[in-house]
């Protein structure tokens, strides 16, 4: 039997309890709630070995954040139009797995603006509000349209990049010192910038594919962080076996030491043991 401490890495599930991230960690079913450790001394200890997180094998090197190289390959959620949903093909009938795309790409997607290191851009699908938005660190969050596909979410995330970032700036994320924006007036800004191109790509798409959405509220998160780092360093499983000291907080899918942060969602498929005071 294996202790609910040792793991295979993945992503930190997330919550928001009254405006707050909550974050937990381990198998499903058996995760342990970080936060109360947050001001204790919290190690990981790599157990040298890494997992696909798909099919379980063994392998020397992740691929595309944590799979063997033939699901990398094989699978759809391993394919570039999940980085980049603008080149979706599943239209073409060429979707690596169509039962796949159908139940994941293939449904309501969201267009959010969001406060992480900055004003960006970004896609979700409905289940992923907030969670999404805590995975990026953003301390706050807007849906500003709803589309029917991912592919459409892509196209008009594309339109409202060159306008601004579709990336964070972890760094600048994990120094904790962002400014406000009003993601309202910004939505209103964007509007009025991009009305005439929404307007023909509503057309293209076709009657009742795209929502604007004129009327949602901004959700705020906190993160349970006792002390931002003045200067990032960044810990990784590659360099060092044993990664911990005392738990300052979390932020985005970052646990931040006094030593330095790591970055949990890049080790996917690490395998792991959690040990706490
Ligand atoms: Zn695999």
């Amino acid at each position: 039997m294996t202790a609910m401490n040792e793991f295979n890495l993945d992503k930190m599930s997330t919550e928001l309890v009254g405006g707050l991230a909550q974050y937990k960690i381990g198998d499903p079913g058996q995760e342990i709630a970080l936060n109360p450790l947050i001001g204790r001394p919290v190690k990981l200890l790599f157990k040298k070995q890494i997992n696909c997180t798909h099919c379980g094998t063994t392998v020397k090197k992740a691929y595309a954040g944590g799979y063997c190289y033939p699901c990398s390959i094989k699978l759809a959620e391993c394919d570039m139009c999940i980085l980049k949903p603008e080149l979706c093909h599943f239209s073409k009938g060429t979707c690596r797995e169509p039962s796949w795309g159908e139940s994941n790409c293939m449904i309501p997607h969201y267009i959010y603006l969001a406060n992480s290191s900055g004003l960006k851009v970004g896609i979700t699908r409905a289940t992923q509000i907030p969670t999404r938005w805590i995975d990026q660190g953003a301390v706050a969050g807007l849906p500003i349209m709803k589309v029917s596909t991912r592919y459409q979410s892509g196209v008009f995330e594309k339109m409202f990049a060159e306008e601004i970032a579709d990336k964070t700036d972890w760094r600048k994320m994990l120094k904790g010192q962002i400014e406000e924006i009003d993601l309202l007036d910004k939505r209103e800004e964007l509007f009025q910038l991009f009305g005439d191109d929404l307007d023909s790509m509503e057309g293209d798409f076709g009657a009742g594919q795209v929502e604007i959405l004129e009327h949602e509220n901004v959700t705020l998160i906190d993160y349970p962080v006792l002390t931002y780092p003045e200067k990032v360093t960044s810990l990784s499983f590659d360099k060092s076996e044993s990664v911990g000291g005392i738990l300052q907080g979390i932020k985005g899918q970052y646990m931040i030491f006094d030593t330095g942060v790591i970055n949990i969602r890049s080790h996917t498929g690490y395998r792991i043991e959690l040990v706490s005071e």
